[in-house]
């Protein structure tokens, strides 16, 4: 579905990527991990063109996608779940939902908004409420949610545990299983919190200062020795 060739990604000329390989299937949930600045949001930010790959192929569904606009590469069908969520404080949770809905058939709003509130049930209780008065993980619910409503065939989630408390992670991470399961829909998943991340994900990929260093299925890297020492045991 998704093909990552070769990318490099410069902030000014500091070389955040460098040259990164990486496949996503339909239907899987692929998880990218790595320490702090190692350049996941990055390259996850890369899918969505902004910043844009200095060299490289990213091919989504057989196009290269690697220097369109933003714009038009969520058109395609690709959405994303930023890190920090960035949801709009001032409008209600109704509201963020429909500017989620901006780019798809307004003939599917009513339903869809049905399907994510049987999804969310929480969203849908504080419907009416302003996103910035919801808790950290409603939050977080409200920006996978918004997410959703464009109608993605991909979906990319940056960070969904960050500073969350351990039972809102469980819940946050068995809803993105679901949500995979019932809809098929494909999931990245860029995460620091390495050891829930490859239990849900099918493959993962490990990147360390702008390069992947290892790939593997969810179990293999959780079992690989390297990962445990630097991303599981203690933390
Ligand atoms: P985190 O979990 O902290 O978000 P990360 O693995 O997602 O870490 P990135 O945020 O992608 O890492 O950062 C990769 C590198 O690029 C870091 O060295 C970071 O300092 C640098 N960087 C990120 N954003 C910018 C920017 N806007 N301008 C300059 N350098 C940046």
């Amino acid at each position: 579905m998704l093909t990552i060739s070769r990318v490099h990604t410069f902030y000014g000329h500091i070389e955040a990527l460098k040259g990164i390989d990486m496949e996503i299937n339909q239907g899987e949930i692929v998880t990218l991990i790595g320490a702090n600045g190692a350049g996941k949001s990055t390259l996850l930010m890369t899918i969505c063109g902004t910043p844009r790959a200095r060299s490289g192929r990213i091919v989504f569904e057989g196009k290269d996608i690697a220097q369109l606009p933003t714009y038009e590469i969520m058109r395609l069908g690709i959405a994303q779940s930023p890190e920090g969520r960035r949801i709009f404080p001032r409008m209600s949770v109704q509201e963020n939902l429909r500017m989620g809905a901006i780019t798809a058939d307004p003939q599917y709003f009513e339903g869809d908004l049905e399907r994510v509130f049987t999804i969310f049930p929480r969203l849908k209780e504080r419907a009416t409420q302003r996103g910035g008065t919801l808790s950290g993980g409603e939050q977080q619910m409200l920006a996978i949610a918004r997410a959703l409503m464009s109608r993605p065939r991909l979906l990319l989630l940056d960070e969904p545990s960050l500073g969350l408390a351990p039972i809102i992670v469980r819940q946050i991470f068995s809803t993105i299983k679901e949500i995979n399961q019932q809809q098929g829909m494909t999931v990245f998943l860029v995460e620091q919190n390495a050891n829930h991340a490859l239990k849900l994900a099918h493959r993962g990929y490990v990147m360390v200062n702008g390069v992947i260093t290892l790939s593997g299925t969810g179990q293999e890297l959780l079992s690989n020795a390297e990962v445990r020492a630097a991303y599981l045991e203690g933390g």
